[in-house]
């Protein structure tokens, strides 16, 4: 769900060294940098049996195979580090060029569960199709016969374990007392040789040793859900003003999709400024696995595999079905103005009417305190089903398309 973005990020680190110093030790790290990017880079060290690696280039994987390995992104306080898991199906050898590379990233929000379903399921979906003979606990397939696998995906299935750990949305940083921030603001985020702190360098370990600086990457889609508490669809954001945004949108054969012109910092929005078709999808509720929705969106994937030619044997177009889609540029909140208990008489994709009475706010006593009106006519997107409500908070959003009129 769009939240307010949060601006909590710890002090950063002041530069001390001398100019001449900084200059030196940038040009040293360039040129480190320079030699070793165009490779993915094996720590020595396994967890779970699988390689630690410190940066990820796609083309120097094993091919016809789905490879795990988990990256460091940074560590927290008193030296403890955080390790995400990455799938990579890497297709055919020539594909690592010739074919599409696709990111598939979850859970940013550490409350946001649907997405690690989605992806976890996409990966063991794609080692059922035989196109990944290399894979030793794949089947073994001949690959030719399966059709092999043009391209590759990149998939991240929890890219906030310390948020699910605090079954917290945010990232919790210990320096200065404390502070949550919203990692789904602070991408491309900025090293800590850069200045950056932890959150930020978190979010650019992420961006640079995963997703290479986009070097890795040709499309992309971030899993998301609504905020824990609240009921929703399947739906995305999509800013349709990059070319192939629209496709991505469409293909999701969503209950609804916001025309939308992103959130900085996000990380739909950081692939979309790089010129990286990307979508935030949002699967329903936070914190639990829906099995429909999670379905629907692995069936998604699959779709946009088939779309981006990513089967080698498949050549169709695809025809996404949008007759269930309502599309929209506009949100229209009704929010509470007390705190209190709100009752909700209307479901999601509903249809309302300016004017309708949609609910009502009850204090202690179960006295009604106020009615919650529909502001504009639309269709219900979401609705807040925890009746405990402080004033301000938004317990309807409705979906709804602006005239020139309003
Ligand atoms: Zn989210």
């Amino acid at each position: 769900m769009a939240q307010p973005p949060i601006h909590h990020n710890p002090p950063r680190p002041t530069a001390t060294m001398l100019p001449s110093t900084k200059t030196a030790l940038l040009t040293l790290t360039t040129l480190l940098l320079g030699s070793t990017t165009s490779q993915t880079i094996y720590t020595g060290d396994t967890l779970q049996g699988y390689p630690i690696i410190s940066s990820l280039d796609i083309t120097d994987v094993p091919s016809n195979t789905i490879s795990r390995f988990w990256l460091s992104p940074a560590e927290g306080q008193g030296g403890l580090p955080y390790f995400l898991p990455i799938f990579v199906a890497r297709g055919s050898e020539e594909s690592a060029h010739s074919g599409k590379r696709l990111s598939l990233s979850a859970s940013i929000h550490g409350d946001e569960l649907n997405p690690v379903a989605v992806v976890q399921k996409i990966f063991a979906r794609l080692n059922e199709t035989g196109r990944f003979p290399g894979n030793s606990s794949g089947r073994q397939h001949d690959e030719v016969s399966a059709g092999g696998f043009n391209g590759t995906i990149i998939g991240l299935p929890t890219q906030n374990p310390q948020g699910n750990l605090l079954n917290q949305r945010n990232f919790f940083t210990s320096s200065s007392n404390g502070f949550f921030t919203n990692l789904n603001r602070v991408f491309p985020g900025v090293t800590i040789e850069e200045g950056g702190g932890l959150p930020d360098a978190y979010a650019a370990a992420i961006w640079n040793d995963v997703w290479g600086n986009t070097t890795n990457v040709d499309v992309a889609v971030d899993f998301h859900t609504l905020s824990t508490g609240s009921l929703g669809p399947l739906w995305c954001y999509a800013d349709y003003r990059l070319d192939g945004v629209q496709r991505l949108a469409e293909l999701l054969e969503a209950d609804m999709i916001k025309i939308d012109p992103g959130e900085p910092g996000s990380i739909e929005t950081t692939w979309v400024e790089a010129g990286v078709p990307a979508i935030t999808v949002e699967i329903g509720p936070g914190n639990i696995w829906n099995a429909t929705l999670i379905n629907r969106t692995v069936d998604y994937a699959f779709r946009l595999m088939e779309d981006l030619q990513m089967f080698g044997d498949s050549s169709g177009q695809v025809v996404p079905d949008l007759s269930e889609t309502y599309i929209v540029t506009n949100f229209s909140g009704t929010a509470v103005s007390y705190s209190g208990w709100a009752e909700v008489d209307v479901g999601v994709l509903e249809d309302v009417e300016e004017g309708q009475v949609i609910g009502r706010v009850y204090n202690s006593w179960g006295d009604k305190l106020e009615d919650l009106s529909a502001a504009v006519s639309g269709r219900v997107l979401d609705v807040l089903v925890d009746p405990a409500v402080e004033a301000g908070t938004g317990v309807v959003t409705i979906g709804y398309n602006a005239t020139a009129s309003d």
